[in-house]
């Protein structure tokens, strides 16, 4: 068949790449000059099934509360005259319902877990260097509260199965010595050996060089404006330089998958949730993660990539506005130099901003649509980077009439 995805970004390439692996003619559509150059450009390069879960959970309301009270806050919201950001707050909250939290946790293991492996398997066929480490993450907490509230978390890993270490401070030192450095005390950590990391723009452009090898068509500079459905199908897709064609498209736009689906009568409470990062080139000598350290008191995750280090975190309601503030990378760069003061020190680096696309329960939507030849692969939210391969490869089994390898339950549009 011939396929256009819709979305050069982490999950559209990967999808690109299934969809070409399953022998499929693929072009790939994108508004920008490159590839990955919005939201997958430069996230915390987590690669995190351990960690995989919704942000919606029992005892959310009242953090987020207090986060809104806090200097440095990992939370913001900018409340807009826009209904479906208030919908989504809505059916955000009733999702914090522990009975929810729980079904919702369990589908995004599943995906996770797969898309690790289907990662593993792509690394080994393709050979495409992306900075990745195997290094584990750990999660760290300042204080004795916090290191309690890891009991409970403690629970749920043992529940699904996930590796995982509950250390004292020196047990913390033994993972990352280069907290000895650190300008705050801490209680303890949470580490997680499986969970790998890797620059996810990196590997989305190693990526989609590979496939222009192997005949995937990318036209970048297009912006797609409609989607021409008649009769239940897409007759075409309209980009501001002209109309494309195919016998099946996806849609992997991230955020803007939400406005352009509703366009044709699919409304997904997909909303964006803006994070910053900052990254650092901080060469071998200065001390820094070796792997990934997940700061629990400002929601900021602090990763390795080669030489560099890249600090990210915050979730800031605001819209589809991109603009970079001030308090958002505040909170990155105050945990950044408080954990690891010398690369926090280094320079003053440009702060970067993108929109996470979020579904308001936490899994994502992958597969058909009610229209006949239009696929959505999207709602990746804060986990794309670990979900990316898993569900470019499922979007592709059902395009391709295979049954995906896990159970679909909780990803279909109508769940
Ligand atoms: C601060 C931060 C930290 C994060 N950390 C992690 C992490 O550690 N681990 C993890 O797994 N995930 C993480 N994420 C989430 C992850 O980055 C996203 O889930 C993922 O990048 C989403 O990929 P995407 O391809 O859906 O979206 P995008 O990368 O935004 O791709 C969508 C593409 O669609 C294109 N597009 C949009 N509209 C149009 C249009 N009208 N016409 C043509 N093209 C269009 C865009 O140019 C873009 O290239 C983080 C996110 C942020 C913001």
């Amino acid at each position: 068949m011939r396929v256009i995805v819709l979305g050069a970004g982490v999950i559209g390439t990967s999808s690109a790449y299934y969809l070409a692996k399953a022998g499929h003619e693929v072009t790939v559509v994108d508004r920008q000059h490159g590839p990955a150059l919005e939201t997958s450009f430069a996230n915390a390069g987590g690669i995190c099934p351990g960690f995989a879960g919704p942000w919606a959970a029992p005892g959310m309301p009242g953090k987020i509360v207090r986060w809104m009270l806090a200097r440095h806050s990992p939370f913001a919201l900018r409340p807009r005259l826009d209904p479906y950001q208030w919908r989504w707050l809505i059916q955000f909250l009733k999702n914090c319902a522990p009975e929810r939290f729980a079904r919702n946790k369990a589908r995004m293991q599943r995906i996770a877990h797969y898309s690790k492996a289907c990662l593993k398997e792509l690394r080994g066929e393709t050979g495409i260097a992306f900075d990745h480490g195997a290094g584990g993450v750990l999660q760290l907490f300042r204080t004795e509260e916090e290191l309690a509230g890891a009991e409970k978390a403690t629970r749920v890993l043992a529940q699904f199965g996930v590796a995982h270490r509950v250390l004292e401070a020196a047990g913390v030192l033994a993972i990352e010595p280069s907290l000895r450095d650190a300008a705050v005390s801490f209680a303890g950590g949470l580490h997680l050996p499986d969970d790998e990391t890797g620059d996810c723009h990196k590997f989305t452009a190693a990526l989609a060089e590979l496939l222009r090898e192997r005949g995937v068509a990318f036209r970048f500079d297009t912006r797609v404006i409609g989607i021409r459905v008649e009769g239940k199908r897409v007759t075409g897709i309209v980009t501001d330089t002209g109309t494309l064609d195919a016998d099946a498209y996806v849609v992997a736009l991230g955020s803007e998958a939400a406005p352009l689906l509703r366009t044709v009568g699919i409304d997904l409470p997909i909303y964006p949730v803006k994070g910053y990062s900052v990254t650092i080139e901080a060469g071998e000598n200065v001390p820094a993660p070796r792997s990934s350290v997940m700061d629990e008191h400002y929601k900021v995750m602090i990763t390795r990539m080669g030489t560099r280090i890249r600090a990210a975190g915050v979730a800031e309601i605001a819209g589809y506005d991109l603009s970079v503030r001030r308090s958002g990378a505040a909170t990155v760069t105050a945990s950044l130099r408080e954990l690891f003061p010398q690369v926090g020190g280094l320079t003053t680096v440009k702060p970067w901003a993108g929109l996470r696309p979020m579904t308001p329960d936490g899994p994502p939507y992958l597969g058909a649509t009610g229209i006949k030849n239009l696929y959505v692969n999207v709602g990746q939210g804060s986990n794309g980077w670990t979900q990316a391969c898993g569900c470019g490869r499922i979007v592709a089994d059902v395009i391709s009439g295979r049954k995906p390898e896990i159970d679909m339950e909780g990803f279909g549009i109508d769940r």
